[in-house]
Parts: C-alpha cells; sequence; structure tokens
C-alpha cells in the first residue's frame, strides 16, 4: 500500500481583485498543495482581467468604451456572468443592478474623488442605469446607452471564489478555506471531520471581532455592510452600496447582511440586494428563496435570522442579541 501521509495546511495570501485573498489548502504533498493554490489565483486574475472596469482592454472595459457605438465579443464566461446579472436584476426587483456604473463612478466611494454629488447629478446619472438598454446579441454585448456603464463589482468577486473553489476541487483537494476580502467558501469539512468555524464580523465602524460564529462544510459565506467602504463628509455616513432607487447609498436599520449559500456568487449578489431592501423586505426576500440563508444586523445590534440557520449561529458577542 502506499501508507497515510499526514495532511499538511498550505496557505496564501494575495492582493486581487482590489482586495486580500487568501487561500488555504490541505494536501500530503507540498507541492501539489502550493500548485493548486497558485493555479486557483491565476483564475481569480484571469476573471479580475476579464471583469474590471478600469483594467484596460478587459471584456468590462471595451463595453463601457463602446456604450451607445457598438456591440463587443466577450469571453463567454463574461457573457454568462452578465446573463447572470440581469436575472439578478429581475429576481431582486431592480435592486440589484449591473449597469449602476454611472451613479457607482459620481459617488466614488473608495476613489480619491469621493464626495457627496450635486443632486441634480444624481438625478441626472439616475437616468442611465435602465438594464432593458443592456442588449446580449450572440456573443457580444451592446450598452445601447451612450451614458450607462457596466460595473460588476457586486457579482465578480463571489464568481471568482466560485471558480478558485472549482479549481481546487478538480486538483483533489477535499479540504480548504478561500477568502477573498470578506467573500469565503469552506470547502469541504477540516481534516478532523469537524467543519469549519467562520465568524461574523462586528459590523459596527471601528470594530473587528467576530460578533456570532457558525459552522461551515462545503457552504459559501459573504456579508454585505455599510463598514466596509466609506467616507463621511459633514457627519454624514456614506458607503459603497447604492440604491438605485434613490440614487444614494442605502439607509435603513441595517448595518450587515451575510448570506450562507451554495455559491459565493449568490452570496455576493444577494447579501448587497437584501442590505438595500432593509430588514423587513430583506428578510422574507430570502426566506423566500430556497437553500438560501441569512443573518441581519441592525443599526441597535439586533441579530435576526432566516429560519433555516436559527440554530447554527452562535453568539459570541454578549453586546449583539438574537431577535427571533
Ligand atoms: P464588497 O465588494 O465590499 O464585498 P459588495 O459585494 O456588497 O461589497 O458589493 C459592492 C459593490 O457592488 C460596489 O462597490 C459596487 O461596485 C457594486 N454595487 C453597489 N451597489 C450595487 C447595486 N445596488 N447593485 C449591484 N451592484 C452594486
Amino acid at each position: 500500500g502506499c501508507g497515510t501521509k499526514e495532511l499538511q495546511s498550505f496557505q496564501k495570501d494575495e492582493f486581487v481583485l482590489g482586495t486580500r485573498g487568501q487561500i488555504r489548502v490541505f494536501s500530503t504533498s507540498q507541492r501539489r498543495g502550493n500548485a493548486t493554490i497558485g493555479k486557483a489565483f491565476t483564475r481569480i486574475r484571469e476573471i479580475e482581467n476579464t471583469m474590471s472596469t478600469s483594467i484596460e482592454g478587459s471584456d468590462v472595459y471595451r463595453i463601457n468604451k463602446n456604450a451607445g457605438k457598438s456591440p463587443v465579443q466577450v469571453d463567454p464566461e463574461t457573457l454568462k456572468l452578465i446573463k447572470m446579472g440581469i436575472e439578478y436584476e429581475e429576481i431582486t426587483g431592480g435592486v440589484f443592478n449591473i449597469v449602476l456604473g454611472s451613479l457607482i463612478d459620481l459617488w466614488g466611494i473608495g476613489k480619491d474623488w469621493q464626495k457627496v454629488p450635486p443632486q441634480q447629478e444624481i438625478e441626472e446619472a439616475k437616468r442611465h442605469i435602465n438594464i432593458n438598454d443592456l442588449e446580449i446579441i450572440d456573443s457580444s454585448v451592446f450598452i445601447r446607452d451612450s451614458k450607462m456603464l457596466m460595473d460588476l463589482g457586486g457579482i465578480a468577486k463571489g464568481y471568482a471564489v466560485d471558480e478558485a473553489v472549482r479549481v481546487l476541487k478538480n486538483d483533489g483537494v477535499e479540504s480548504g478555506f478561500i477568502n477573498l476580502g470578506g467573500d469565503i467558501y469552506a470547502l469541504g469539512n477540516k481534516p478532523d471531520g469537524t467543519p469549519w468555524n467562520v465568524g461574523i464580523q462586528n459590523p459596527i465602524i471601528g470594530k473587528t471581532n467576530a460578533i456570532a460564529r457558525i459552522a461551515l462544510a462545503d457552504q459559501s459565506i459573504v456579508s454585505s455592510g455599510d463598514y466596509e467602504r466609506y467616507f463621511i463628509e459633514d457627519d454624514q455616513h456614506y458607503h459603497h452600496i447604492i440604491d438605485p432607487e434613490t440614487g444614494y447609498p442605502s439607509t435603513n436599520e441595517l448595518v450587515s447582511v451575510t448570506i450562507v449559500s451554495e455559491t459565493a456568487t449568490d452570496g455576493d449578489v444577494l447579501s448587497t440586494a437584501a442590505f438595500v431592501m432593509g430588514l423587513e423586505d430583506g428578510l422574507s426576500f430570502i426566506e423566500s428563496l430556497e437553500n438560501i440563508e441569512a443573518v441581519f444586523i441592525t443599526r441597535d445590534r439586533i441579530v435576526y435570522t432566516t429560519s433555516g440557520i436559527k440554530d447554527k449561529l452562535e453568539i459570541l458577542d454578549d453586546l449583539f442579541t438574537i431577535a427571533n
């Protein structure tokens, strides 16, 4: 026989998709462990190079450059993700929108031009976010409105996590952990056979502790919140998740939404969407979806969960209380 080799942990951190990426795998071979991590990061960079709005020559860059002019031939993968984006727009009643670029650029959250834009500029940008002006013709993508811009920032990171997971699985990895700036996938169980314990970050600004944890195996966990990227102007807090209805960063009782699902793509989109919807609508929306669970945290530190996850959540910080 081949004997039993010890599983060892291998990990690498890289800066990808504008955030910190972290991949950890368990393998019996150092060479194979490190090689599979390398392949997964290469896959993530491929996605960044096609989906980025700012990388010159990326599919999205070219789609935006040719808005109002001509259809752009894109990679089948880009096409697939854009089609998913169009479906999510419908499912979320327009709350999640992959052509919000005009508004996202105007606010510039996280960019050096971030500021509260003049109301008339917000009104103007809002005229150019109609998903019906996004057209797919065979394998080409055409933005009919010359002032409309695509931004896949609310879906690409989750998709990249799922693709990295696919790479690891194809290489036979049975246990691993991927974290792309808070978009997480727990692959398999830990080598000792118990699930991964994943923390939910304290969404109160200035805090970084885990306020709760949840046991996961072969599941994704993704959070959206107003504490991640934001600026403050005149004592007001402006964050990076835009409500297409108002053209402003969403304002409601929520400070974060965490989604537990089978894919990080779903998690990425649905955490953003539910965050904009607010507690009541967000909760009933997520409850209506199969195999998707959520944790909602309000500004006054009350934790609401969907029914399927309630007894799996363990509160670690007693300043937070479970509501239901
Ligand atoms: P993060 O990237 O910090 O994890 P999210 O996953 O919640 O945050 O995605 C926020 C990003 O999605 C924004 O930076 C922006 O690019 C884009 N975005 C903002 N508002 C929306 C929206 N209503 N629909 C779709 N995408 C959005």
